[in-house]
């Protein structure tokens, strides 16, 4: 049986190789999964011009190496896999992590894998990603300054969205497959009060299409009840569809709310379970910015070192072992 680690870190992405920096800084030597996908949604997306300290702006591929980097440097040992499975001890304890057959045993985990865009899934989304569709408006934006902009959902993000791309597009047109809005309706009605919003419902998005130099040039809208096709000339697209947390490896396990976010105890990263931290978007559905994840890394790091120094590793040990004679 292997030796039990200070640390695991499921999940790469600024919270979990922020959680690494500084739990291999605390000398706990973290052992961290990043995943076969590693860097999370930074990987993604071009420039990132929000994150402070980087004035020229960054692109978001470089800016999760240089991250990567500097949680290596102070010893945290990255492994480049995902977890298969996870055994929460649900009283704190020794926790197992299993990547395939291979198994680790740890005190404390830190869970930051994140959440994934919803995507439409219709021809042209992909292919035209980060070339006139984009998931992040607070990210974007600048692109599509004097465009032609459409924004997809009709929750809160959407109405969010529009109102904030309306200060740097021509147009705003927001597309909805329902008449009515799930977005609360003082954001809806801010929404509509702008001279350059408009909205089209019911439409769903039938497909994308590129123009001569291969970024978005059209959307082409189908009217849910009556069939009829529109097309649409369209620079930017923004989907703000919602957001799935990747949170299936602790379903059940770590409570949750209706949505999969993972809930944490207050302003600290402790889960349900002790000795089991949780950040960045995989907890968060209001901010979901990298410097906001960046922090809530931090945070998790010292919520492990804290509840490590705070907790016998004697006492744990003989649950432990009493347990291994027992089965
Ligand atoms: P959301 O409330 O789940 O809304 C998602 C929207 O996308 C819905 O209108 C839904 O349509 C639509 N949609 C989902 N799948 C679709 C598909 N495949 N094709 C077309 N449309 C699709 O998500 P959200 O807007 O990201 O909000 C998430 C949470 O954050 C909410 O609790 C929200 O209140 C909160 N939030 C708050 C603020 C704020 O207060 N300022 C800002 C942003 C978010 P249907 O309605 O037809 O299902």
């Amino acid at each position: 049986m292997s030796e039990i680690e200070n640390v695991v870190i499921i999940g790469s992405g600024p919270a979990g190789y922020t959680a690494a920096l500084y739990t291999s800084r605390a000398d706990l030597r973290p052992l961290m999964y990043e995943g076969f996908l590693w860097g999370g949604l930074l990987q993604t997306t071009t420039d990132v011009e929000n994150y402070p300290g980087f004035p020229e702006g960054i692109m978001g591929p470089e800016m999760m190496q240089r991250f990567r980097d500097q949680a290596e440097r102070f010893g945290a040992r990255l492994k480049t896999e995902d977890v298969t499975r996870l055994e929460l001890s649900p009283d704190g304890g020794v926790h197992r992590v299993w990547v395939g057959d291979e198994e680790h045993q740890t005190r404390t985990v830190i869970l930051s894998m994140g959440a994934e865009h919803k995507k439409l899934g219709v021809p042209g989304e992909e292919e035209l990603a980060n070339r006139g569709i984009s998931y992040c408006a607070t990210c974007d934006a600048a692109f599509f300054r004097e465009k032609r902009i459409m924004v997809v959902g009709g929750g809160d993000s959407a109405m969010e969205e529009a109102i904030f791309l309306s200060k740097f597009g021509t147009t705003v047109q927001v597309v909805h497959r329902r008449d009515e809005f799930r977005a609360s309706q003082i954001m809806v009605d801010r929404a509509r009060e702008i001279e350059n919003v408009e909205f089209l419902t019911p439409y769903v998005v039938e497909r994308f299409e590129p123009g001569d130099e291969g970024s978005l040039s059209r959307a082409v809208l189908k009217h849910v009840d009556t069939g009829e096709e529109k097309v649409v000339e369209v620079d930017g697209a923004f989907i703000a569809i919602g957001h799935q947390p990747q949170s299936e490896l602790v379903a059940g396990q770590v409570e949750t709310d209706e949505d999969g976010y993972v809930i944490t105890e207050g302003k600290s990263t402790r889960t349900s379970v002790p000795g089991v931290f949780a950040a960045g978007d995989l907890v968060d559905h209001t901010y979901r910015q990298a410097v906001t994840a960046a922090g809530t890394g931090c945070q998790a790091a010292l919520d492990a070192e804290w509840y490590l120094r705070d907790t016998p590793m004697e006492a744990i040990a003989e649950e432990h072992w009493a347990k291994v004679r027992s089965a």
